[in-house]
């Protein structure tokens, strides 16, 4: 998987609405300095201008930010404060734009998808190179096959590999690269195994709500975000593109 594939298309939706929003907070910002502005001039005659001038600050920073994300995702480079804008977006922008999302009637997961796919793309303009003992591979427990009789949670290399399901992939993908793969039970041990690599980086398997939370809730540890398949609905009997996970893999380990 190259860049490009690992976030485009589904990140321009999130982009769109980021679009929207800024749109939204700039004419929020403007209607808090005209409606106002009248009563203004009667406390100070220069009252209008400085909060005009702030005023115009606010929204040329809400502008510029919005251009230098698009910038950074669309050229996959780290121009400028990246680290800042994943905690921007993450942190602030995400609430906001899962609210307009709903306003606008676009379905969550959709936007969960597309934000994932934003911050891959902001993690990745980062170029960071890891030694393969920095990087902790995350799995969902449903990824096994449900009538495995082997347990892999806790040790993945007790596959005995009938390929059944993607986890054979997986622990050959482990051993090609040297990497610590876990596979997590819930959020609490995802967390739990976290602590106790303490990995550099993390490249997550799950679906788009998990993805979601894992992100969040690991930051400023970058995390990558990769999508499982769900043909037979959620949590039961899904795999994960394993080409994927070793297009990232190759991407992102020290030579
Ligand atoms: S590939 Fe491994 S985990 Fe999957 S069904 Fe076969 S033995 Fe079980």
């Amino acid at each position: 998987m190259t860049k490009t594939e690992a976030t485009a298309p589904r990140k321009r939706l999130f982009v769109t609405l980021m679009g929207v929003t800024c749109l939204i907070v700039v004419a929020v910002i403007f209607l808090a300095w005209w409606i106002p502005n009248r009563g203004l001039a009667n406390i100070h005659p220069s009252l209008p201008h400085i909060v005009g001038i702030i005023m115009v600050t606010l929204c040329g920073i809400a502008l510029l930010g919005t251009g230098l994300l698009v910038l950074t995702t669309a050229l996959g480079r780290d121009i400028f404060l990246t680290r800042f804008m994943r905690l921007v977006v993450i942190k602030f922008l995400l609430p906001v734009i899962e609210f307009v999302g709903k306003l606008m009637g676009v379905d969550r997961d959709r936007i969960r998808q597309s934000f994932v796919a934003m911050n891959n793309s902001l993690v990745l303009s980062q170029r960071m190179k890891v030694k393969p003992d920095r990087i902790l591979v995350l799995l969902p427990h449903c990824i096994q096959l449900a009538d495995c009789e082997i347990k892999v949670t806790g040790d993945i290399h007790k596959c005995v590999q009938c390929g059944r399901c993607s986890i054979k992939g997986l622990v050959e993908l482990g051993r090609k690269y040297a990497v610590d793969i876990s596979v997590a039970t819930g959020g609490t041990l995802a967390r739990k195994v976290i602590v106790e690599k303490r990995p550099k980086l993390v490249l997550a398997v799950a679906c788009e709500r998990d993805l979601t939370s894992g992100i969040k809730d690991c930051y400023p540890l970058p995390v990558i975000g990769i999508l499982n398949e769900r043909p037979f609905g959620p949590c039961f009997n899904t795999f994960v593109d394993v080409a994927k996970v070793d297009a990232v893999l190759g991407e992102l380990l020290e030579k």
